[in-house]
C-alpha cells in the first residue's frame, strides 16, 4: 500500500502550495517580497552554520550504554556505579583536535574521547583524549599552544616553525610529543584507540573517604594505528574515513566496546607520591598502581541526525555527579570554566535543553530562567528564586563533596618538578616501544620537524637528546644536524638553550 503523502509546510506549519517557482511579477519579472516562503527558506539557510568548536571541531558520535562490572562502592558513591550489572545510557563523541570541521580524520593529532552518561543523578561527562598525557600543564599556555597547531596568521597555512618553536620552548611537552609522533598519533579508526582521563579526578564514598583516580577506556577492538604514508594516502582519498568507519560498524551490528580500567590511589598517598599526580604531563606507572577492570562501554546506536546529536553535543568536565569530584590539576581547573563557556558561545545559554545534552534520567529543576531559545516551559509559573516558600526545589546537602583542606600561599607557582620532564618519555622510548615503533617515531619527527628553521630543529632535537641520547642522535642524523652541537645544547639550561638558538624572523 502506498504511504499517505505528507504536506510540505513552512517552519510554522502552514501548507506550501509550490516549492519550485518563486513568486514573480509576471513570468520574466522581479521576485516579490511577499513570497514569504522563499524569504523564510533563505533566511534559515543563511543561518545554518553555528560557530565550529575552536578545538575538536571534526568529530563523529554514537549512542550506547555503560555497564558496571565490578563493585566499586568502597571508592565512590556515584549511583550509576553502585551495582554490578547496572547499565546507563551514554552518548560518545570522538574527534581530532586542531583541524577544522572538514579536516581529515587521519591527521596526526590527539583524538578527543568524550562520553556523556545520562545518570539518575544528572549528566556525568567524561571528556578525555586517546593519550594519557598532555603537552602543557598550565592553562595560561593553552590558547598559545592551540594557536601554534592551527594556521599561520599571514599565510593561513599550517606552519612547522610555529608548531616546533612553541614545543621546543616548552620542554614539558616532550612526553606527549613522543606519543603524538609515534603511530598512536594516527589511530586507524576511532574504534581502535583507547580513551584516557589524562587528568587525575577524585572519587569519594558514602563514608566521605576520598581516592585519586585515573580512567583508562581500553579498546576491545585492539590498538591499530596508521603508518605515516598510509595516513597521508587516506587523508587524500577519504578525509572522513574514521567517521564512516564508526557509522558503518554500528549500522552493520559490529558494536565497538571499551573496557574501563581504573587506577585508584588513597587520598593521602597521592599527596606524597613520587610523581606529581596533578601534573597532566605524567602517568601513574602501571606496575605501581595496577589498573582494575570496572566496566564496559558499548556503542550500538548511530545518531538519527548528525547536527542534532553530534554537532550539538556539548561535554563539560565540570559535569560531575555525587561521588566524583575534581582535583587540583590546573589544566582541569581551567577546563571546568572553559567548556561550559564555549558551549554558551557556540549553542547559547540554554544548550542544556537540547535533547542530546538534557539530563534525561534526572529532570532539571534549577532556578535558571529565560535566555535565547528557552524551548521548554521555562519553569512555568513556579518560583524563580531561592529561598522561597512556594514549594520550589531545595538543595540537598548530601550531594556535596566532602570538605578538603587547602593550604600554602596564593601565588603564581610553577609545578614542583625536580627536572623530571624527560624521564617518562625516556621509559616510553626505551622500554615500551618496539624497534618498529622507534623507527616510525624517528621518521615521523624528521618528516615534520624538517620543515622548521634549523635553529628550531636544533633546540627541539636537544630536548629529544635529553629524553634519551639515542633518540636525540637518531633525530639529529635524520635531519643532518651535528650531533656534537645537539649534545652541547642538551647540557644547557632551557633559558641558555633558547638564547643559544637565537631569534628568527
Ligand atoms: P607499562 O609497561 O606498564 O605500560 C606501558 C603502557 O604503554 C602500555 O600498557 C600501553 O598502555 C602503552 N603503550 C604500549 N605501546 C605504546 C606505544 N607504542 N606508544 C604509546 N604507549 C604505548 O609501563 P608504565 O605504566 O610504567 O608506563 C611506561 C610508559 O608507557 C609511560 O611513561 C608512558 O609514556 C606510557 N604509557 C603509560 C600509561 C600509564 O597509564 N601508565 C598509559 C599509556 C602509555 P595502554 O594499555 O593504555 O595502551
Amino acid at each position: 500500500m502506498a504511504k499517505a503523502k505528507k504536506t510540505l509546510t513552512t517552519a510554522f506549519g502552514i501548507p506550501v502550495a509550490d516549492d519550485q517557482n518563486s513568486m514573480t511579477a509576471g513570468a520574466r519579472g522581479p521576485v516579490l517580497m511577499q513570497d514569504v516562503h522563499l524569504l523564510e527558506k533563505l533566511g534559515h539557510f543563511d543561518r545554518e552554520r553555528i560557530p565550529e568548536r575552536v578545538v575538536h571541531a571534526k568529530g563523529a558520535g554514537a549512542g550506547g550504554y555503560f555497564e558496571i562490572t565490578a563493585d566499586v562502592t568502597k571508592y565512590t558513591k556515584a549511583k550509576f556505579l553502585s551495582e554490578v550489572g547496572k547499565k546507563t545510557e551514554v552518548f560518545a563523541r570522538f574527534s581530532t583536535v586542531g583541524g577544522e570541521k572538514g579536516s581529515a580524520d587521519a591527521a596526526r593529532d590527539p583524538r578527543g574521547f568524550a562520553v556523556k552518561f545520562y545518570t539518575e543523578e544528572g549528566n556525568y561527562d567524561f571528556v578525555g583524549n586517546n593519550t594519557p598525557v598532555f603537552f602543557i600543564r598550565d592553562p595560561l599556555k593553552f590558547s598559545d599552544f592551540i594557536h601554534t597547531q592551527k594556521r599561520h596568521p599571514a599565510t593561513n597555512c599550517k606552519d612547522p616553525d610555529m608548531f616546533w618553536d612553541f614545543l621546543s620552548l616548552t620542554p614539558e611537552s616532550v612526553h606527549q610529543v613522543t606519543v603524538l609522533f609515534s603511530d598512536r598519533g594516527t589511530p586507524a579508526t576511532y574504534r581502535h584507540m583507547n580513551g584516557y582521563s589524562s587528568h587525575t579526578f577524585k572519587w569519594y564514598n558514602e563514608k566521605g573517604e576520598s581516592f585519586w583516580v585515573q580512567y583508562h577506556f581500553k579498546t576491545d577492538q585492539g590498538i591499530k594505528n596508521l603508518a605515516r604514508e598510509e595516513a597521508s594516502r587516506i587523508s587524500g582519498e577519504n578525509p572522513d574515513h574514521a567517521t564512516e568507519d564508526l557509522y558503518e560498524a554500528i549500522a552493520g551490528g559490529d558494536f565497538p566496546s571499551w573496557t574501563l580500567e581504573m587506577q585508584i590511589m588513597p587520598e593521602e598517598e597521592g599527596f606524597n607520591y613520587h610523581w606529581d599526580i596533578f601534573d597532566i604531563t605524567k602517568v601513574w606507572p602501571h606496575a605501581e598502581v595496577p589498573p582494575i577492570k570496572v566496566g564496559k562501554l558499548v556503542l550500538n546506536r548511530n545518531p538519527i541526525n548528525y547536527f542534532s546529536e553530534v554537532e550539538q553535543a556539548a561535554f563539560c568536565p565540570g559535569n560531575l555527579v555525587p561521588g566524583i569530584a575534581t582535583s587540583p590539576d590546573k589544566m582541569l581547573q581551567a577546563r571546568l570554566f572553559s567548556y561550559h563557556d564555549t558551549h554558551i558561545h557556540r549553542l547559547g545559554p540554554n544548550y542544556h535543553l537540547l535533547p542530546v545534552n538534557a539530563p534525561k534520567n534526572a529532570p532539571e529543576t534549577s532556578y535558571q530562567r529565560d535566555g535565547f531559545m528557552r524551548l521548554d516551559e521555562n519553569g512555568g509559573g513556579g518560583p524563580n528564586y531561592w529561598p522561597n516558600s512556594f514549594g520550589g526545589p531545595e538543595p540537598d546537602p548530601t550531594a556535596g563533596e566532602p570538605p578538603f583542606e587547602v593550604k600554602d600561599l596564593a601565588a603564581r607557582t610553577p609545578y614542583p618538578h625536580p627536572n623530571d620532564d624527560f624521564q617518562q618519555a625516556g621509559v616510553l622510548y626505551r622500554k615500551v616501544m618496539t624497534d618498529e615503533d622507534r623507527d616510525h617515531l624517528i621518521g615521523n619527527i624528521v618528516d615534520h620537524l624538517g620543515g622548521a628553521q634549523k635553529r628550531i630543529q636544533l633546540r627541539q632535537t636537544a630536548i629529544f637528546y635529553k629524553v634519551d641520547p639515542e633518540y636525540g642522535t637518531r633525530v639529529a642524523e635524520g635531519l643532518g644536524l651535528d650531533v656534537k652541537e645537539i649534545e652541547r645544547l642538551a647540557e644547557m639550561s632551557q633559558d641558555d638553550r633558547a638564547n643559544a638558538t637565537g631569534e628568527g624572523v
